[in-house]
């Protein structure tokens, strides 16, 4: 079984032919309100593939933090580790502009109340899960409890998203840490280099027990110190790639925990992450494994 520890975001998004300067107004579309955020994202992602799916985040007693709770259930996710109140649900203001260019603003609001104690709290949560998947749209001391309430026996995959140092306590975790290009360079700082297998030489060397560099329409390459190996992408005609990173961490955390290696892992990623680009949308583009296996 899979939990996913995270962030729970409403997306509000409106269409603009060009965004306002300071203390300008402009008129825009009407507003389109989606569920998101890594960890929603990533817990929809899973299940929709037919994990047993579990996640532990917050939301406010609102609106939106229903609207959340019900695209999880929707999916099939246990929501029991959802908790409610402290703040109101954390939000994204979106806007894009003719060219698909977007402006964002996000409200972290309950996902920066997700403390380290509402960790210590899901035990049995902790205890059942296989695999626990993280990202860092949640407090990084959040995280850190994570690591230290592993069961045994079981697997820490993190997507450090929005890139962040880590504590070496969390980077040992890893197995494997997930990154994008973006998310590599940041963390490696001026010493990144160029080559995909640079990174995660580079990464490799701060701890984690594996790395897993997400290459966009090139696929991935996975590597754990032995060897490194590229794993080729699908093609397919791109519509929109929201969520395409969540949706291949989710498939790679879900296989692992059934016992694949990395490269077989990420191999079946690939095509997740494949599938969710040929869609619109973050969650409605997640693919189930029938439409994964026919790509
Ligand atoms: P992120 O969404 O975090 O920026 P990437 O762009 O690397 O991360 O995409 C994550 C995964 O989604 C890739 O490893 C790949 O499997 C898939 N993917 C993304 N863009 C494409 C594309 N244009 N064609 C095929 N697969 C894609």
């Amino acid at each position: 079984d899979l939990l996913v520890v995270g962030s729970a975001n409403a997306d509000l998004v409106i269409g603009v032919d060009r965004r306002p300067g300071p203390g300008e107004t402009v008129l825009g579309s009407d507003l389109a309100v989606h569920p998101g955020g890594k960890g929603a994202n990533q817990a929809v992602a899973a299940a929709r593939l037919g994990a047993r799916t579990a996640l532990l985040a917050r939301v406010g007693d609102d609106a939106h933090g229903r609207l959340l709770l019900d695209s999880q259930r929707a999916a099939g996710v246990d929501t029991v580790g959802v908790l409610t109140g402290g703040a109101p649900t954390g939000v994204a203001l979106i806007t894009v502009d003719p060219s698909g260019d977007n402006s964002i603003v996000v409200s972290p609001g309950a996902n920066a109340r997700l403390a380290p104690e509402d960790v210590r709290a899901a035990k049995v949560l902790l205890s059942s899960a296989r695999v626990v998947s993280a990202q860092l749209e949640i407090p990084l001391d959040t995280v850190a409890e994570v690591v230290r309430s592993l069961a045994d026996g079981s697997r820490f995959v993190l997507n450090p998203s929005p890139p962040a140092p880590l504590p070496a306590e969390v980077l040992a975790a890893c197995d494997p840490l997930v990154v994008n290009e973006h998310e590599a360079r940041v963390i490696l700082g001026g010493s990144a280099g160029d080559a995909p297998e640079e990174w995660a030489d580079g990464l490799l060397a701060l701890g984690p027990r594996s790395v897993v560099v997400t290459l966009g329409a090139e696929g991935a390459l996975v590597a754990d110190g032995e060897s490194a190996v590229r794993v080729p992408s699908v093609q397919v005609a791109a519509v929109d790639t929201t969520g395409a990173g969540d949706a291949f961490t989710a498939a790679l955390a879900w296989r692992l925990g059934l016992g694949d290696d990395l490269p077989t892992a990420a191999a079946f990623a690939v095509r997740v992450g494949a599938a969710a680009v040929t869609r619109e949308g973050a969650q409605a583009s997640f693919p189930t494994l029938e439409e994964t296996q026919a790509l």
